[in-house]
């Protein structure tokens, strides 16, 4: 297994990342990703923050990913 942000040899302690770096690297890509809003009403941010949760409570944990 490795890094999927960098392909380094993923840390036990950061897997599946190599590093807190690429962690914090790929949580923002997933945050700009889940909070990509095409506006800035005050709705639209909360249907965003909304389904961001949704996606959240049905993915399965990165850290609590097994083997
Ligand atoms: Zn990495």
């Amino acid at each position: 297994m490795s890094c999927p942000i960098c392909n380094g040899i993923t840390e036990q302690k950061f897997r599946p990342f190599c590093s807190k770096r690429c962690a914090d690297q790929d949580l923002a890509k997933w945050l700009n990703g889940s909070y990509a809003i095409p506006s800035t009403a005050p709705e639209d941010i909360e249907n965003a923050l909304e389904e961001a949760q949704k996606t959240e409570a049905s993915t399965p944990g990165i850290s609590s990913v097994q083997h």
